[in-house]
Formats: structure tokens, sequence, C-alpha cells
């Protein structure tokens, strides 16, 4: 059984006590309400980390993961932060390649490939997000574009470092605007990323993995993504940042 992963990605957005509110009211409506084995990923902005960590030390389904981390072990990188430091404050996770990474700060498959290896050096888990724009959907072989950036960033790793990545297939067009893929949309793509995996690592590695959708993920259309045989849960943007929405989803996996 691979593991059922509810992420929640808050990007730039809450003051100090809108997080910790938020993350409050996340931690009493799981305990109340979540039942079975789902872990909860919250990956506020750095800046709160060590603070939300305190909140949810004693809630054993919630771990925390960074947006990002540099590429670099440590020194003169004014404004960054290392794998190193995150694991030393307790995150277990961090986001490494996501869409608006790729766009806004113009970071490339290879320079993702450097950030994965200090993140696991580490022992920080990645959370390799991977998607295609609305533009390669329509014109290009957008599967063999999604399969290449796993080419590039993971498959230099071995099998067991391997195991220790999350997959998150986000498609580019379907963040931000409303626009969720359809279960089978999002199916066909997560199948054909576990078979790209199988043939490098094998059928065993790759019904290890667990692979998220991510993209317009709210309460109504979590419930049929989630019952999709290769989507083992999602990571969410806008709607994470509402306790209600995010809960309703986490019982959704
Ligand atoms: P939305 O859920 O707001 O579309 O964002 C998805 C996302 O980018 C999560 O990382």
């Amino acid at each position: 059984m691979r593991k059922k992963i509810v992420a929640g990605n808050w990007k730039m957005n809450k003051v100090l006590d809108e997080a910790v509110a938020l993350t409050s009211e996340l931690i009493t409506m799981a305990q109340d309400e979540v039942q079975g084995d789902v872990r909860i990923i919250l990956c506020p902005p750095a800046i709160y980390l060590t603070v939300i960590k305190k909140y949810i030390e004693n809630s054993p389904n919630f771990s925390l993961a960074a947006q990002n981390c540099s590429d670099k072990v440590s020194g003169a990188f004014t404004g960054e932060i290392s794998a190193q430091m995150l694991k030393s404050i307790g995150v277990e996770y961090v986001l490494i390649g996501h869409s608006e990474r790729r766009q806004y700060f113009h970071e490339s498959n290879e320079l993702l490939a450097e950030k994965v290896n200090t993140a696991l050096e580490n022992g920080v888990s990645p959370i390799f997000c991977c998607g295609e724009s609305l533009k390669q959907r329509q014109n290009e072989d957008y599967i063999g574009f999604v399969k290449n950036q796993i080419t590039e960033s993971l498959f230099h790793l071995s099998a067991e470092q391997l195991l220790s990545v999350v997959i998150a297939y986000e498609p580019i067009w379907a963040i931000g605007t409303g626009l969720t893929a359809s279960a089978l949309q999002a199916q066909e793509m997560h199948s054909a990323l576990r078979q790209h995996i199988a043939s490098k690592y094998g059928e065993e590695v790759a019904q290890e993995i667990s692979i998220l959708y991510g993209g317009s993920v709210t309460a109504a259309s979590a419930p049929e993504l989630f019952a999709s045989p290769d989507i083992d849960g999602g990571l969410v943007g806008g709607a994470s940042l509402k306790s209600r929405e995010f809960t309703n989803i986490i019982k959704a996996r």
C-alpha cells in the first residue's frame, strides 16, 4: 500500500497570526474528523516553519515541507535556505520544481537535480513537482515532456534514493485557474509516469512511489481524483488556505 498524502502549499500567503490560526484549526478538525492513515503536509512560507513545527508536535500525522531550498550546501548565498537548515529545524519534506519556481525563477531540470541531491543528502524528502503548460498539452507530446522532467531531475538517483521522493503532477494550466484536470486526464498522466519509473527502476519501485495530483483541487473535485488508481493524494494550493475546505479534501483521500 502506497502512502496517502495531502499537502497544502500556502505559497506566499498569510501573516503570522493567520498562519497560526489556520494550523490550529486544521489540527483540531483533523483530530475530530480524519480517520485512517493519511500524511498531512503543511507547506507554509519558510519564515513560519519553526513556529508551526511547535503546533504540530503532538499530531503525528502532520509534517512540514518548505516550499524551496537552495541547490548549494552552505556559504555566501544571501537570502537562500539550505536543506541542512531545514533538517536542523525538523522539516521532513521540501517542494522542488514547483512550476512557479521554474517559470519566475528560471529553475531548470538540471538545477532541480542538484536541489534533489542536496535535499536527499540531508535527509529531507523532495516533493518533486512536474507538469506541462497548456500550449504543451495542445501542441506537443505532453506526456513525453513530463516524463523528460522526471528523467532529467530524478533518474540519476539510486532506487533507494528515489523511494524517498514524492512526485506531484501539477499541470500548469490547472494551477490557480479553477480548471482541474479531469480524473481521467490526471490518471492517464499518473499511470504513464509510473510506467516510466518502472522502465528504469522496475515495477516494485514504481508501485511504491506516491504520485500526488495538484491543480485547482477542491473538496468537490478531490473524491473522484483520489479514487483513481494511480493518484495517491493531492498537492493543494488555494483550497489549503481554508481550514474547512482543506479538511474536507483530506477526508476525501
Ligand atoms: P491551486 O490549488 O491553487 O491551483 O494550486 C496548486 C498548486 O500549485 C499547489 O502547489
